[in-house]
């Protein structure tokens, strides 16, 4: 059996006659860039996530750097990250002129550890970043007190999370404004790039309004800007997909529960850890084997088994080769769990349109795995993991 890592034409066929009308408006209406396809794909996303506003942007690494920059953060400012995201949370940070700050992630559900921030914060410190990873919030009620406490603005970094919640909180509910990308790969996903900042600020989606598009409001009218829109044909796609949003996370959520019910009592790898009072919308389902020198050896069976498994992601942002490429950045205390998680991360095929035969198949793969690999992984340490009673993962 083969199973892929992504179901992108899957869900295509799911859903084509509703994504095909909409793109079909699109065309007959003439209007392709800021038209009504965008207006309306919006008002839809301001709703769903219940903020004031939503943008559309170019791609979610926009949306990061132009919330920084209607912030007013930029060359000389210190902005607070963790360094196993993906690349373009720090990329963003670089963009707009600011200091990447790296502090440790938590050693169970990897997003930023709200422990290690307030050593980082310095007369510079303009803002933090949170991501929250895989699919699960960052502790942002934990965030948010120490923003407070110093001042600092929070972006939540949601380009994996989008319908996800806390305990106690919603996305974007207790930040300055929450980023998202549409690159198809990610939850709700269009066939090409873009992405989204949502607020409840007037004054950031003004500013980012006026950025976006070649700071001009108005025809003819420029301030400093640049261009980074999205497009009415991808709004047109998103707005079909949007309506289904809840119910692909769910699927996620169930195949999430079958892989970790299916995994249980498994010796060589830890599991996702869901917290109690979220909701987890796995993006990504990512199992962390205990000893690093056996992660390369398990994608590599699971490739030649039919499984498309991947990494995420094996090369922290501090360890990727020339770091950091003359750009400010600086380390905050161990980046130890952050480093174990680059060094032992494996992710599983996760997307709605999975098959039980399928989800199935590849347990009974990472098994057969960890039955041949038992003897080695429990007389061998995995690296050292640093906080493990994080009150944030616990
Ligand atoms: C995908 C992603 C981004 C960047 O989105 P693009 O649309 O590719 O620019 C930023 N941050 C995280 C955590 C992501 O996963």
């Amino acid at each position: 059996m083969k199973v892929e890592f992504y179901g992108h034409v899957r869900q295509y066929h799911n859903i084509q006659q509703e994504i095909d009308a909409n793109i079909r408006e699109v065309l007959l209406s003439g209007q392709y860039v800021m038209g009504p396809m965008l207006k309306r794909f919006e008002a839809e996303l301001a709703a769903y996530h219940g903020t004031r506003y939503a943008l559309g942007v170019g791609n979610g690494t926009d949306a990061i750097w132009l919330a920084l920059m209607a912030l007013n953060i930029g060359p000389g400012d210190e902005v607070i990250t963790h360094p196993n995201t993906f690349f373009a949370t720090a990329e963003a940070i670089w963009i707009a002129g600011a200091t990447a700050v790296f502090v440790d992630c938590c050693p169970k559900t990897k997003c930023i550890c709200p422990e290690k921030i307030a050593a980082a914060i310095t007369p510079r410190t303009k803002a933090i970043i949170p991501v929250h990873l895989y699919g699960q919030c960052a502790d942002m009620i934990a965030i948010k007190k120490i923003a407070d406490q110093h001042k600092l603005h929070v972006i939540e970094d949601n380009a994996q999370a989008i319908g996800a919640s806390g305990k106690g909180f919603k996305i974007a509910e207790l930040s300055d404004a929450a980023t998202t990308s549409f690159i198809i790969q990610k939850n709700l996903g269009t066939f090409g790039d873009s992405g989204a900042l949502v607020t409840n600020n007037p004054a950031i989606d003004a500013r980012v309004r006026q950025l976006r598009n070649h700071g001009s409001n108005q025809r003819n009218v420029h301030s400093y800007g640049f261009n980074s829109r999205l497009d009415d044909l991808h709004a047109g796609v998103l707005s079909a997909k949007l309506k289904h949003i809840d119910a692909w996370n769910d699927l996620r959520r169930k195949w999430a529960a079958r892989y970790t019910s299916g995994l249980a009592g498994c010796r060589t790898f830890d599991l996702p850890v869901e917290l109690p009072g979220y909701r987890h919308v796995f993006h990504l389902y990512v199992i962390e084997t205990k000893n690093p020198d056996s992660r390369d050896a398990l994608v590599k069976f699971l490739v030649d088994q039919g499984v498309d498994a991947k990494t995420h992601y094996s090369i922290a942002i501090h360890k990727q080769a020339g770091y950091p490429w003359g750009k400010e950045a600086r380390i905050v205390g161990s980046l130890a769990n952050a480093e174990a998680n680059a060094a032992c991360c494996v992710s599983l095929p996760m997307f709605p349109e999975l098959t039980e035969a399928e989800v199935d198949y590849v347990i009974a793969k990472v098994k057969e795995w960890d039955q041949a690999n038992a003897s080695q992984a429990s007389d061998k340490p995995g690296p050292a993991r640093s906080g493990a009673t994080c009150p944030s993962c616990s």
